[in-house]
C-alpha cells in the first residue's frame, strides 16, 4: 500500500500563495510514485481570502487537500500543533506555505527516512541571502548566546521544515507545555536526524508576518523555555556588581578618611545608584519572565480554536451518538 506523508502548512493572510504551493506540491506528486502527499493547511485567522482559496482548492482536490480553520490567530506555532494533532499520514511534513521551503526536496526526504531508517529529517539553509543583514547578525548572535546557555542547542540555521515519523510526531505531541517553542522541542526529543542544506529562496509571493520586535519576543521565548540560564547570568551578574559596591564603597572611605572629603561626593553616589538600581530591575525583569510563563502554563488553555474545518474521512472524530437510554419493558 502507498505510504501516506501528511504536509502541515500554517497559513496567515496567505492568498496568493496557497494555490501555488498546491501546484507545487501536484508536481512533486509525479516524481514520488511510492507515496502520496497529502496537505493539512491551517488557516489561521487569515484575514484575506485565504480560506476562500482553501476551499476551492479543497474542492478541487478533494482527497488531498484538508484544512482546519482557528477562529482568530493564534500564532504559528499553535498552527503546527494543531496540525501534527491532526494529521493522521505514515509520516508528517512541516512545511511554510510561500515555497520558501522547496517542495522539491520531500522526495530526498523521503527515500532518506525510509531508507536510511533515520526519523528525522531537517532541513538546513546554508545562506541567508536576501535577508536584512540586521535580521542575520541578530540571528547568528542568537544562536551563539542559546547554545552556550541553554542545554538544549539549537542548529543554526535550522528549519522548521522536516519530515518526522509517526513515532516523532507522538514524542512532539507528548509535551505537555502550552509555551510552545518548536524548534527547542524538536531538539529535545532527540532521535536521529538527518539534514539536507539548501540555499535560502525568498517568498514566492506576499510578504513576511513576522516583524523584528515578533521575532525578538520569539527569541526570549527560547531561550527561556528551553534554559533557567538566563536566572543564573542573573544571580551572578547581581553577586559580582554587589562586591564591587562593597569594595568601591571602602575605598571611598578610606579615601575620605585619608584626604577628607573634597568633592561632595554625589557622582560616585549617582553611579552606585542607578547601577544597582539597573541591575535589581534586570533581575526582576528576568524573573518575572519565568513567572509569567508559569502563569500562562497554569491557565491550562487551550492553545488554538478551531471554527471549520475539513479533515480525512477516517479521522473524523465522529460525534458519538447519545445513548438512548434503555427503557425497562413493561
Ligand atoms: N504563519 C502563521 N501564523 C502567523 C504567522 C505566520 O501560520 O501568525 C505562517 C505563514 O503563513 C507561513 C509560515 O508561518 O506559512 C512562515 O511565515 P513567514 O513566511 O511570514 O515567515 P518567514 O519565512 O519570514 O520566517
Ligand atoms: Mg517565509
Amino acid at each position: 500500500m502507498q505510504e501516506k506523508i501528511t504536509l502541515v502548512v500554517p497559513c496567515y493572510n496567505e492568498e496568493e500563495t496557497v494555490g501555488l504551493f498546491t501546484q507545487a506540491i501536484i508536481d512533486v506528486q509525479q516524481q514520488l510514485p511510492d507515496a502520496f502527499l497529502e496537505i493539512l493547511f491551517i488557516n489561521d485567522g487569515s484575514k484575506d481570502n485565504t480560506l476562500t482559496k482553501i476551499k476551492e482548492l479543497q474542492i478541487q482536490y478533494p482527497d488531498r487537500v484538508y484544512y482546519l480553520s482557528f477562529s482568530r490567530n493564534f500564532g504559528k506555532e499553535a498552527g503546527l500543533i494543531a496540525g501534527l494533532q491532526h494529521a493522521k499520514g505514515d509520516y508528517v511534513t512541516i512545511m511554510d506555505v510561500d515555497l520558501q521551503d522547496p517542495p522539491s526536496i520531500l522526495i530526498e526526504m523521503y527515500h532518506k527516512i525510509k531508507n536510511e531508517n533515520y526519523d528525522v529529517v531537517a532541513t538546513r539553509r546554508v545562506n541567508r541571502e536576501g535577508e536584512p543583514p540586521v535580521r542575520s547578525f541578530f540571528a547568528k548572535l542568537y544562536y551563539r548566546l542559546n547554545n552556550s546557555i541553554s542545554e538544549v542547542k539549537l542548529e543554526e540555521g535550522a528549519r522548521d521544515f522536516r519530515m518526522m515519523t509517526r513515532q516523532v510526531v507522538d514524542a512532539v505531541l507528548s509535551l505537555p507545555e502550552s509555551n510552545r517553542f518548536s524548534k527547542g522541542i524538536f531538539s529535545w526529543v532527540g532521535f536521529d536526524v538527518a539534514y539536507l542544506e539548501y540555499e535560502n529562496i525568498e517568498r514566492s509571493a506576499g510578504n513576511t508576518s513576522w516583524s523584528f520586535t515578533q521575532l525578538f519576543n520569539y527569541a526570549i521565548e527560547g531561550l527561556i523555555s528551553f534554559s533557567d540560564a538566563p536566572l543564573t547570568i542573573a544571580s551572578y551578574v547581581g553577586l559580582f556588581t554587589f562586591l564591587f559596591a562593597v569594595i568601591y564603597g571602602a575605598y571611598i572611605i578610606v579615601k575620605t578618611l585619608m584626604f577628607g572629603d573634597s568633592t561632595p561626593g554625589w557622582p560616585s553616589l549617582a553611579v552606585l545608584i542607578v547601577g544597582m538600581g539597573g541591575l535589581q530591575l534586570l533581575s526582576l525583569g528576568i524573573v518575572g519572565k519565568y513567572i509569567a510563563k508559569i502563569f500562562n502554563e497554569t491557565k491550562h488553555r487551550p492553545l488554538y480554536i478551531i471554527k471549520e474545518s475539513k479533515l480525512p474521512e477516517a479521522s473524523h472524530s465522529a460525534t458519538p451518538l447519545p445513548k438512548t437510554r434503555r427503557t425497562p419493558d413493561k
